[in-house]
This record gives structure tokens, C-alpha cells and sequence, in this order.
């Protein structure tokens, strides 16, 4: 079967975040947008559902905004969403180390100057105001050079502050992860001040943020949204995409139209030929307990020498979010509980038993490995082929795998389809055609439910 499309839309498969972001701002200019999405819902990995198990909705996984992240913001601006949003009103960051029960919080202040460094109220215990700014030398590091090559990994500030911002951020551990990468979230963050770090998390749920608000909005501007539709291939003419090959049916392209591919990268890979991209992916854990948080506890709190990383208070939920996570991909679920709740019992303060009920979410890919060697995979988001852009977390945004990432990349994506700036040849992608392929799977997301 085969459908005719209309003249000068926008297809854009996949309608994660990078996706919706691209729709969005295409929608906005008044372009004509179709959004194809192979699930039956939106989001990727991005998302909340209701656990029947534990009788209420949870997030795939915690995701935490700053306010810096200012692409994030400017989406849910356009979205009406940023009301959807919670946080402490400062840049806080509280702490506890888990085997000594020790606690403190740091405070970064609103300004740029960093004075917060000089304050011991403020900063990391046991760390003084020059140790902070041996981090400058990450704005010099080599491409190749890790984190843990180029700042002390047996320094208490790397242990108790450079270490979890890294591998929270990155999804990769110091060893492996790219100093360059850290120093340019660290440059868009913490660099800008404390007023850029205030940390940001969704009221209800991340659907009801950041997925939810986009599908109404383009709805609202008429653009057409297909769940189900799993993109099987790509036909290529010389220089353009002449097809699109769905399960259902094939839509040829009007010699207008613009494709943005928006699906994760190994994905794209086997769309596009000659594409290349990070194949080496990093597992985030998240245990989600059902209990009621105590009244006027913090929005979260980072765990230092303990199994849990971050632990993050929602409605009816705690939940404990563990990157880089491959030690514990393999441990059972009741284990993983039973470990993990040690923390949150400390961090607050709550009797170490019973265990509530917990759903334990392992995502074995969640991000790409954030590695100098993967970095270098990363394509550009134009093509050889005029008419196909690139989105998503993986493609060379500059920055790691996250919201902001994903969502710069969709904007990005949608200027060039706007601009008619498909001309560009990516030197990553060879041409020749494809034949088409069958692409299974796109989320290896693993819930094991510990109930009593
Ligand atoms: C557990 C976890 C925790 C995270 N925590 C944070 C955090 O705290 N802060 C942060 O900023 N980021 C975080 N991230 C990263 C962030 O979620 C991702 O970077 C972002 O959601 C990626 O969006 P995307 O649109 O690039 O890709 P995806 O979300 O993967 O979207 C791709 C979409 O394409 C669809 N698709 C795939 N194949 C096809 C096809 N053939 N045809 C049609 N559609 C297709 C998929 O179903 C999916 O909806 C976390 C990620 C995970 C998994």
C-alpha cells in the first residue's frame, strides 16, 4: 500500500524527547509536521506510566534538570509546562555519606563568581577553596584524557562531589568518562553560577512535564501524530530520501518534504547506511519504593560510599537512581532492594525495617557510554542525503546524553529543516542504498516488582 503525502511537511519518527522537540518547533513556524512513533506512546526514555503492582505511576527513570539547561526550559515554555516543575529555590545539593552518617549540603551561590568556595558552610567538609579550582584544568584537557586521569580520584573532593556530579551526569564512571565532556557540562552549569545549578524535577510525573503538554500542543497546531508506526526502512534516490517504509505502509516523499530521524542511535545506524555512532552503551537502576516520604524532607540527596548514588522524593515514592550501573545489572531484584533501602533508611532517616514494596527498573542501555573513543562517534545531524537530519541524545551536541541534549539536538534538527540547510554531506555516512531491514528493538527496559 502505498500513501501519498503532502507537499512540504516534516516527518519526524520517533517522538522521544529529541523528536518532540524538532515537532514543536516546527509546529511553531507553522510547518506541516507528522510524527511517527513506533510505540504506543511518547516520551522513549523519558516517560512515566502507572505500576499496577505498586498502584501508582512512576518515571522510567529520576531525571533531574538544572536551570541552566536552558533549551529544557525554553520547550517547556513553549509547551506551558514550566509550571510542571518543582525544586528547591536555591542551588542545593545535600549530601550524606553512608557509612559514617555524616551529612552536609552544598550551596553554590546565584552569582558567577564563585565565593561559595571560600564559605565552609558551603562547600564540600574537609576540601579547601583551591582544591575546587584545580577543576580548571579540565578546560585544558586532551580529548583522549579521562576524569579520573585529569582531576585525583583519592582526593575527598573527587570522591565527595567531582565523582557523582560526573557519573550522574555523564552515565559513565571517572575512569571512563571524557574530562572535555565533564568540563562543558560543569562550564554550562556550575561555571555560570548557582543561579544556572538550581536543580529542577517534575511535580507529577516526567509524561505529565515534558510528553504530555507537547502532544496536546501539537495537536492544538495540527500536526498529525501515528503511534504504532514503526519506521522498517528508508528508500534512498541519489541525493534524497524517497521513501519512507512503515509496517503499515510506504509514504513517498514529496520532493519538499523533510525527514528527521529521531530514533536512538543503533537504531539509526541500521536506517542509514555508513552511519556511525556510539555502539557502547552505559545501564542506569532505579528502584522505586512505595512509602510515604517524611514531611519537609529534600527534594533528593546524593549517597557518597554507599549503593544508592541519588535518592529522590516523589509523591508516594522514594526513589534511588544508581548510573553507570553495570555492577548491579546482573544482582536480583530482592537484593537490589534490600541494598539499596540501607540508604534511603539513612539518607531519610527512616526505620531500616520493614522494606517497603519496590520496583526495581534496570535499563541496560540507557545512555551511551560518555568515553573519549565514543565521542568520537558521534555523527552531525545533517546527512548525505538532503533531505534527512539527525536527532537525538547520541548525535554531536556537545554535551551528554540528557534532556538537554536530546531537546537542543530536535531544535537544531528543526532549524536546519526550516532553513533548507539539507545540503550539508556528513563525512560519517557513505551513500549507496540500503535494503531495508527489520528493527525489533529500540527500549531494553527490565521491571522486576519485590513485593512483601
Ligand atoms: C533511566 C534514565 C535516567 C536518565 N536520567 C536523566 C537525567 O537525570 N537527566 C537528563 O537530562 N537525562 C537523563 N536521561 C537521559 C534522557 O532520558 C535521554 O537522553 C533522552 O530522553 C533521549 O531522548 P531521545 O529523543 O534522544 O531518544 P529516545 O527517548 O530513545 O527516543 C527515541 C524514540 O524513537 C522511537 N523509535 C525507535 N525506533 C523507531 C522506529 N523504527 N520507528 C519509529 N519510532 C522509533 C522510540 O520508541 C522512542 O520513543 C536518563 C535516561 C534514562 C534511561
Amino acid at each position: 500500500m502505498r500513501a501519498a503525502a503532502s507537499t512540504g511537511c516534516v516527518h519526524v519518527v520517533g517522538a522521544g524527547l529529541a523528536g518532540l522537540a524538532a515537532a514543536i518547533a516546527l509546529a511553531d513556524t507553522g510547518r506541516c509536521v507528522i510524527l511517527y512513533e513506533a510505540a504506543p506512546q511518547a516520551g522513549g526514555r523519558c516517560r512515566s506510566y502507572f505500576d499496577a503492582e505498586l498502584g501508582c505511576r512512576i518515571d522510567n527513570g529520576n531525571h533531574l534538570l538544572l536551570a541552566g539547561n536552558r533549551a529544557a526550559l525554553d520547550y517547556l515554555d513553549r509547551i506551558d509546562g514550566c509550571g510542571s516543575l518543582e525544586g528547591p529555590s536555591e542551588a542545593v545539593f545535600p549530601f550524606v555519606d553512608a557509612v559514617n552518617g555524616e551529612r552536609w549540603t552544598v550551596q553554590p551561590n546565584s552569582g558567577a563568581l564563585p565565593w561559595w568556595i571560600l564559605s565552609a558552610n558551603r562547600r564540600v567538609p574537609h576540601t579547601r577553596a583551591r582544591d575546587y579550582l584545580a577543576a580548571l584544568t579540565m578546560r585544558r584537557a586532551d580529548p583522549s584524557a579521562t576524569i579520573a586521569a585529569v582531576l585525583d580520584p583519592r582526593h575527598t573532593l573527587f570522591r565527595r562531589l567531582w565523582e557523582p556530579l560526573a557519573v550522574g551526569g555523564l552515565n559513565t564512571s571517572a575512569e571512563q568518562g571524557s574530562a572535555a565532556l565533564f568540563w562543558r557540562m560543569l562550564a554550562e552549569t556550575l561555571g555560570r553560577g548557582g543561579a544556572a545549578c538550581r536543580p529542577l524535577l517534575p511535580r507529577f510525573g516526567l509524561s505529565e512535564s515534558f510528553v504530555e503538554p507537547a502532544l496536546a500542543r501539537l495537536r492544538v497546531k495540527g500536526a498529525e501524530i501515528r503511534f504504532g508506526a514503526r519506521l522498517r526502512a528508508l528508500i534512498f534516490g541519489p541525493d534524497r530520501v524517497s521513501d519512507l517504509v512503515f509496517e503499515a505502509a510506504s509514504i513517498a516523499l514529496d520532493r519538499a518534504d523533510g525527514v528527521i530521524l529521531a530514533v536512538p542511535a543503533a537504531i539509526a545506524a541500521r536506517l542509514v547506511p555508513g552511519l556511525i555512532v556510539p555502539d557502547r552503551h552505559s545501564p542506569i537502576v532505579n528502584a522505586h519504593f512505595r512509602c510515604t516520604p517524611p514531611a519537609g524532607a529534600p527534594f533528593f540527596v546524593g549517597v557518597i560510599g554507599g549503593a544508592a548514588e541519588w535518592i529522590f522524593r516523589k509523591r508516594g515514592v522514594l526513589s534511588v537512581t544508581v548510573s553507570a550501573a553495570d555492577r548491579f545489572v546482573e544482582r536480583a531484584a530482592p537484593e537490589l532492594r534490600d541494598l539499596f533501602w540501607r540508604d534511603v533508611a539513612v539518607a531519610y532517616r527512616l526505620p531500616a525495617l520493614p522494606v517497603p514494596p519496590a520496583r526495581i527498573v534496570k535499563e541496560r542501555r540507557a545512555t551511551f557510554l560518555a568515553s573519549p573513543e565514543q565521542l568520537k562517534r558521534r555523527p552531525q545531524q545533517t546527512t548525505a542525503w538532503r533531505n534527512l537530519l539527525l536527532a537525538g541524545d547520541y548525535v554531536d551536541t556537545g554535551l551528554p546524553a540528557t534532556i538537554e541534549g536530546a531537546i537542543r539536538s530536535g531544535f537544531a534538527a528543526a532549524g536546519l529543516a526550516t532553513d533548507c540547510q539539507l545540503q550539508a554531506l556528513s563525512p560519517t555516512v557513505a551513500s549507496g542504498g540500503p535494503s531495508p531491514r527489520a528493527l525489533d528493538t529500540e527500549i531494553e527496559q527490565e521491571r522486576h516488582s519485590v513485593l512483601p
